[in-house]
């Protein structure tokens, strides 16, 4: 076997010249001194158009690939620049790297894989290289991989959600498929204009085609949803629903514990001071399913039944509404409605409050039950989505964040590269 084979074989690399092969022994890594083939041409880097040389741009440029063994290796080859005629100079394409990029291809592709696959500590250690660094390969892995699938064939039914990031502070708009549960569409914002790029990326008669949308009850969503998808039939979240109720249960619980500290300041110590700390661990025993309560947990809930007969009674009408949701299309009418009534006399302002703002979204509530969104789907997008803005802590835009959560959830993952 000819070495230039063997070498081309090695660096993974195509419509590739390798000229020389050194071992710099200073900076312990290998260098392959490459130029593009002939036949690869002078393109623009950033369109692949034939174009005529330009200059010599900045001369020499190095792009890290793949390590051979346990030694990192560079590609280093001129980088002249070409005068596009639509980008005017531009620096010439290269056959072994993204435009702009300074890693290869391949090098992209394994850390699109592994940023999929495993922890942050492992991807930067393995490949040394920032979290910032994945954060920018993704971010460029992913706008390749978008233009090559169209992910909004056959859309129908779709989920419209806001998650927070950057420990709350900053907003993305989601889409996601009722149907496949993939991750559609993502963008940094949660408003109208916002809303507006989604729909506008989709297409007038893509809209047209839309028959469901799910969104958690937000007006702006509702508002832009009514204009540019007027056919859909629109649905409240359930997932989002049972949450109101668990967050009126909280507060519910809040109070009871405040006014239990309270008497514990007034100097009724002893009992009341247990009492105080025994709620506040109540908390994930009023949070839970019943069907995944621990034995402790149903001990906590009894003792709560026993000793304050109000948080139990906001309990339960948190249960029988998110029983509401378990139920056949004909009895959940019947039983929301009861529902209603009977949060709106139960003198807990908390639900008083939730039973208005149930009846404000009585008829998306009765939609997503009679089309049967299911609420597990979005509930477990969600919750991955919300693991990815965790891991995603430290990138410096919204782009790899994104990039990070579609490559992960929108059903195309990354490959290896070399591979099938
Ligand atoms: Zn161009």
């Amino acid at each position: 076997m000819r070495s230039v084979t063997l070498w081309r074989a090695l660096l993974g690399v195509q419509k590739t010249v390798i000229e020389s092969i050194e071992y710099d022994e200073d900076e312990q890594v290998l260098v392959a001194q490459v130029r593009p083939t002939r036949r690869a041409g002078s393109r623009c880097g950033r369109c692949q158009r034939r174009s005529p040389w330009y200059d010599r741009g900045e001369g020499r440029r190095r792009w890290r690939t793949l390590d051979l063994g346990t030694v990192p290796v560079y590609l280093e080859a001129d980088a002249p620049r070409v005068n596009c005629r639509t980008h005017g100079p531009t620096v010439r394409a290269v056959p072994w790297a993204r435009h702009a990029a300074g890693h290869t291809t391949v090098f992209d592709e394994q850390v699109a894989w592994l940023a999929t696959q495993c922890s942050k500590t492992a991807v930067t250690e393995l490949m040394r290289i920032a979290w910032r660094t994945v954060g920018a390969i993704i971010t460029r892995v992913w706008a390749d991989v978008e233009k090559l699938h169209d992910r909004f064939a056959g859309l129908k039914r779709i989920g419209i959600d806001e998650i927070s990031y950057k420990r709350g502070h900053r907003y993305l708009t989601v889409v996601v498929d009722h149907d496949s549960g993939r991750l559609v569409w993502a963008a940094p914002g949660r408003d109208k204009a916002t809303l507006n790029l989604f729909f506008d990326a989709l297409g007038e008669q893509r809209c047209a085609q839309i028959t469901h949308v799910s969104a958690d009850g937000a007006d702006w969503i509702a508002d832009v949803v009514a204009e540019r998808a007027p056919n859909a039939v629109r649905c409240a979240d359930p997932f989002h629903i049972v949450k109101w109720a668990t967050e009126a249960l909280d507060e519910v619980r809040r109070q009871a514990w405040n006014q239990a500290r309270g008497a514990v300041n007034q100097r009724r110590a002893g009992r009341a001071s247990g009492h105080a700390k025994a709620l506040k661990h109540a908390r994930y025993a009023l949070w839970k399913n019943p069907e995944n309560l621990t034995d402790r947990q149903q001990a906590k809930l009894a003792w709560v039944a026993k000793t304050d007969p109000r948080l139990h009674r906001a309990y339960l009408l948190k249960e029988g509404l998110r029983l509401v949701f378990q139920l056949p299309y004909d009895q959940a009418v019947e039983a929301l409605d009861r529902w209603i009534g009977w949060a709106r006399r139960c003198r807990i302002q908390a639900f008083v409050d939730l039973q208005r703002r149930i009846i404000k979204h009585r008829d998306s509530i009765l939609a997503a039950i009679e089309h049967g969104l299911s609420n597990g789907r979005i509930e477990s997008v969600n919750t991955k989505i919300r693991l990815i803005t965790r891991v995603a802590f430290g990138f410096r835009s919204p782009e790899a964040l994104i990039a990070l959560a579609m490559l992960n959830l929108g059903g195309h993952r990354p490959t290896l590269p070399g591979r099938k």
